[in-house]
């Protein structure tokens, strides 16, 4: 089997425009497309090809690292005789984004529970204590951790007992309040600021957010895990937005404009007369925030033929 070129699949020139390399792709699409060739295998074969050239080659930033890539096995062709591939973590493929995450149950329930429980330990029971650390997970929408934002988290948290004032004692015995534990558990909400294009996963700390300390001691922090709620329509790779957007077959056909939602705005957008499944269109700027700033990736459209 012959090298596979991406420029000799689709039989342009290195220096092919990305309209000529859009015209060659229909062409062959055209000719090779599964439905007009009853199903011959070689046909899907040549169809599935020209397709991952074309995915490469229409793509500018996909373009340049196959550029390179290639130029590379040119010159050092005995190191490696690995087959170049799409430089970008998107491969054309919907499916083939890692989207799995740490599954909630896998995370800690606050570990400040059964710590509680220790609590006639053989030490003296009047040191000052810190407080526990608590850490739980907060769900966000994408929207959310992809532009920030301001929301609130309700927990609960240990405090000294405000009947005993944390003393434990009340007359000559137990306070009957908190049961001379010196602290109650009482339900607590926090501001929370989602920092823009915050990670999934990420932990955002909260000083002294924890449970209150004991016999004057300092308050222990509040952890929070960011945990991104999937979203219907969008799907994130760090800074970039993908969209799969349906389209029915006549708008396809004959092109014309298509108002979209993007994170926070709707946009008309032009959809290009010819437009095949898969194809996709790169709103600049329409993104996730990069790196807690202001600047932000761009939201990827990939359009979907349907006819429902
Ligand atoms: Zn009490």
């Amino acid at each position: 089997m012959k090298t596979k070129d991406f420029y000799e699949i689709l039989g342009v020139p290195k220096q092919a425009t990305v309209q000529e390399i859009k015209k060659r792709y229909r062409e062959l699409a055209k000719k090779h497309h599964p439905d007009a060739n009853e199903g011959s295998k070689k046909s899907e074969e040549i169809f599935k090809t020209v397709t991952a050239a074309y995915e490469t080659l229409r793509d500018k930033k996909k373009r340049q690292v196959y550029d390179r890539q290639r130029s590379n096995e040119g010159s050092s062709r005995s190191r490696s005789r690995a087959r170049p591939r799409p430089g970008s973590a998107y491969s054309g493929n919907w499916n083939e984004y890692d989207f799995e995450r740490e599954t909630r149950s896998s995370y800690q329930e606050p570990f400040s529970r059964t710590g509680f429980q220790q609590e006639e330990a053989p030490f003296d029971p009047d040191t000052p204590t810190r407080g526990f650390d608590l850490q739980f997970i907060i769900d966000v929408p994408l929207e959310t951790a992809a532009l920030g934002g301001k929301t609130t988290y309700a927990y609960e948290k240990y405090v000294n007992c405000a009947a005993c004032a944390g003393t434990g004692k009340a007359g000559d015995g137990k306070c009957t309040i908190c049961k001379g534990k010196r602290q109650t558990v009482a339900p607590v909400t926090v501001e929370v600021e989602i920092p823009p294009g915050v990670a999934d996963q990420f932990t955002l700390r909260f000083e002294n957010k924890g449970g209150e300390g004991k016999n004057g001691g300092p308050p222990g922090d509040l952890f929070l895990k960011i945990n991104t709620l999937p979203h219907p329509r969008f799907k994130r790779v760090k800074s970039d937005i993908y969209a799969e957007i349906k389209i029915p077959p006549e708008l396809a056909e004959t092109g014309g404009t298509l108002e979209v939602k993007t994170l926070d705005a709707v946009r008309a957008i032009q959809v290009e007369e010819g437009t095949l499944t898969g194809e996709e269109l790169r709103l600049t700027g329409e993104g996730a925030a990069i790196l807690w700033g202001k600047k932000r990736g761009d939201l990827i459209i990939k359009f979907f033929i349907s006819g429902n």
